[in-house]
């Protein structure tokens, strides 16, 4: 079950909110599907001449509290039910941190590490010319997720306002800093976990200098590690597809990245004890990362865990089987719906900022970023205690009746 139907989970995870909140049951009834889908098919020329057809789909979950935001994965699984339960999961996770957005998600079955840089740009014009229609400043807005960067947000910007003829640099966000990006973006799903990991930290009485395992060490997971290892924490188990690397001292991130660049994975790293990919879940450390895909963790590996705290890096990383069992351990779980949010904050902080054609300094784009993550941290914990249930609960029934709200004000019930 779960991998192969993402969409049919995700309703579950809203069923078992709404249990608790029992919600308008029209509004529910439209919470079942998303608003719209689109499904694109995208022919490229590659490089040796004969034209391959990728599939995209482009999910617009919900728009009740402002556009529709979430990014675009290019990853061989991604599916039209992955999309669309990703496009829910934006739907919550901008509700739960109070940004003025809905929820939307894009994706291109497409394995980008096997395409050339001309290929690449290639598909990244052809799926924006394909949703161009549908997304806008006022509308959809995209921005990188899996396998996406600002490199390739500023190509498909590119293309959208040759068609458009103007400049729109609010129609995607993560963009390069050349052409409208914002200071922190890039770490900034990252840092924004850091903030709430804090926060998490304190509840639990866990040291400064506490173990840390992140599993991934892709955008997201490599800025982690490091932000982490300047706070004073030490990142002792690190992985990726390829392995797991370990260093109770605490791994040397810089050196651990400039390794996978040259080498393509963090496997082979001479200042660590190398072990297989799967072994990185086993180590017993304070606090667990997972930086990967969905349903990393899973019935056949969460009795492997021995953590305290699990601060969820990826979306969706944690099956619903393995949950159970997590909670029954009394391990913390800060979902993934609070803990990435710090990635599309920042991008609502670069929306305005391009409306406004006025660019913040770093410094604050961090202090605005520190007080909605706290806030945020602050009102699930509140709302976890009231009900007297996990966090994940806690962020899904204020985000779930936040939506409902929202709904109800524009008379959608
Ligand atoms: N892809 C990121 C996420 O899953 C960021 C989305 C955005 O900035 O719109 O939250």
């Amino acid at each position: 079950m779960g991998k192969n139907d993402p969409f049919k989970n995700a309703m579950r995870q809203l069923a078992e909110a709404n249990e608790i909140i029992s919600i308008d049951k029209n509004i529910y009834a439209q919470l079942q599907h998303p608003q719209r889908v689109l499904e694109v098919f995208l022919p490229i020329k590659m490089d040796d001449g004969h034209v391959e057809v990728f599939t995209g789909w482009r999910s617009q979950y919900n728009d009740a509290r402002g556009p529709y935001k979430g990014g675009i994965r290019f990853h061989p699984d991604v599916s039209r039910s992955e999309v669309q339960a990703l496009s829910a999961w934006m739907t919550w996770k901008t509700a739960v941190v109070n940004i003025p957005l809905g929820g939307g998600k894009g994706g291109v079955a497409v394995d980008p590490k096997k395409l050339s840089d001309r290929e690449l740009q290639e598909l990244s014009r052809s799926y924006m010319r394909a949703i161009a229609k549908f997304v806008g400043p006022n509308l959809d807005i995209p921005a990188p997720d899996v396998y996406t960067d600002p490199r390739i947000m500023g190509w498909m910007l590119d293309e959208y306002e040759k068609m458009f003829g103007a400049h729109t640099p609010g129609v995607i966000t993560g963009k390069p800093l050349s052409i409208g990006g914002s200071e922190v973006r890039e770490y900034s799903t990252a840092q924004g976990a850091v903030y709430v990991l804090l926060r998490a930290a304190e509840k639990l009485g866990l040291a400064k200098n506490s173990t840390v395992a992140i599993q991934g060490f892709g955008n997201a997971g490599s800025f982690m590690a490091e932000l982490l290892e300047r706070a004073g924490y030490r990142v002792a188990v690190l992985s990726d597809s390829h392995g797991t690397i370990c260093n109770y001292m605490g791994l040397k991130v810089a050196e651990v990245a400039t390794h996978k660049k040259n080498t393509g994975s963090v496997s082979g790293y001479s200042g660590a004890n190398n072990e297989g990919e799967k072994h990185c879940l086993e180590h017993e450390v304070d606090i667990l990362i997972p930086a990967a895909l969905e349903n990393s963790i899973n019935a056949e590996n969460v009795n492997l865990i021995k953590t305290k705290l699990i601060v969820e890096l990826a979306n969706g990383p944690i099956s619903q089987e393995a949950e159970k069992v997590l909670n029954r351990k009394n391990i913390l779980i800060v979902p993934d719906i609070l803990a990435n949010a710090g990635g599309v904050v920042v991008s609502y902080f670069e929306q305005v900022q391009n409306a406004s054609g006025y660019y913040w300094k770093k410094e604050e784009v961090l202090t605005r970023l520190k007080e909605i993550m706290d806030l945020a941290f602050d009102e699930v914990w509140k709302e976890k205690e009231k009900n007297r249930t996990t966090m994940r609960l806690g962020a899904y029934t204020l985000a779930v009746r936040r939506v409902e709200a929202a709904m109800k004000d524009r008379g959608r019930n």
